[in-house]
């Protein structure tokens, strides 16, 4: 596929790069938890197929870094910026949300910041302190994100939007190695998305939430370490024999931002290689 350019619908000329296709071209995106593993994938997707991209994370040495590595994978981005944020701080989501409004208003929002803490046990051993931080964090940052998107959706009369909420396979499958306060929170997540679906449908505003299984990035990695019976108490359960990779989210959240998802609203999206289809895996 060779360079192009189009007019976007504000009228500014945009050049495809040589990757993408422009499937978001012109569009203004936010994305959480920018500088992990999903995130990052996904920002560069985006900004590959067009969109203006604001890349938000609790941690700016991460997002430089980060920033850093799209714009040299991605010299064709047409706009990249980045934005410290705390999404379980309300008035930080309403910055980060405003920050986009000076760009003509959001479209497209990947509420995935998420942590899964190291003490997050079962019902006896997790300590309140972690449910709380677990919940703040992965659920109250995921409706403040919704909420000012909304809000932002509205002010600029757009007749169409796709919100998208980093749930997880464990929303759906309960697991014998509990984290109970994240599994909790991931069901909060899909619950809410379901509702603020169907709640927003007449707006033309699309919400979806990604369920992703356990994965090659930091976030379980590093919890997973050089514990072999940990990974393969774990490993045992895919179809096909490993874990996912990041950017196999993000091929989901493109397609789920995009308007070739226009009919797919309040969906739990599952992206697992079959993990929660299965029942004896082969050998
Ligand atoms: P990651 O740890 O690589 O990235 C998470 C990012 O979120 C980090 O950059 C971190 O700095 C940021 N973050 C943490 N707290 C924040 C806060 N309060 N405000 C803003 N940013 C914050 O993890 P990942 O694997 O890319 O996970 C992304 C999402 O996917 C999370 O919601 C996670 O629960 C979910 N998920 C991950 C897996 C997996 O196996 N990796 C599986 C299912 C679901």
């Amino acid at each position: 596929m060779g360079d192009a350019s189009r007019s976007s619908s504000r009228g500014k000329v945009h050049t495809i790069n040589s990757i993408g296709m422009g499937r978001l071209l012109g569009k203004n995106a936010i994305v959480t938890g920018a500088a992990g593993g999903i995130g990052l994938e996904t920002c560069i997707l985006f900004a590959k197929e067009g969109a203006n991209v604001l890349m938000a994370d609790i941690s700016e040495k991460a997002l430089d870094k980060a920033s850093s590595k799209l714009k040299e994978l991605v010299p064709s981005a047409h706009r990249v910026e980045i934005k410290v944020c705390d999404v379980s701080k309300e008035e930080a989501v309403k910055a980060m949300v405003e920050h986009i409004d000076s760009w003509g208003g959001v479209d497209i929002i990947f509420n995935n910041a998420g942590i899964m803490h190291a003490d997050d046990d079962d019902a006896i051993n997790t300590p309140e302190k972690i449910w709380d931080l677990t919940q703040a964090i992965n659920v109250k940052g995921v409706w403040f994100g919704c909420k000012h998107a909304v809000l932002s959706l509205r002010k600029f009369n757009k007749a169409k939007g796709s919100i998208i909420n980093t749930a997880s396979v464990v929303a759906l499958v309960g697991s014998a190695t509990p984290q109970l306060a994240y599994t909790a929170s991931k069901g909060a997540v899909l619950a809410l998305t379901r509702e603020l679906a169907i709640v927003h449908a007449r707006e033309g505003f699309r919400f979806n939430a990604l369920c992703p299984a356990p994965l090659n990035t930091p976030l379980l990695q590093d919890w997973l370490g050089d514990d072999k019976p940990k990974r393969l108490r774990r490993e045992i359960h895919f179809p096909s024999g490993r874990f996912g990779e990041a950017i196999e989210q993000a091929n989901a959240v493109l397609f789920l931002a995009s308007d070739e998802s226009s009919f797919i609203n309040g969906q739990d999206f599952v992206v697992d290689g079959g993990m929660t289809k299965a029942y004896v895996t082969p050998e």
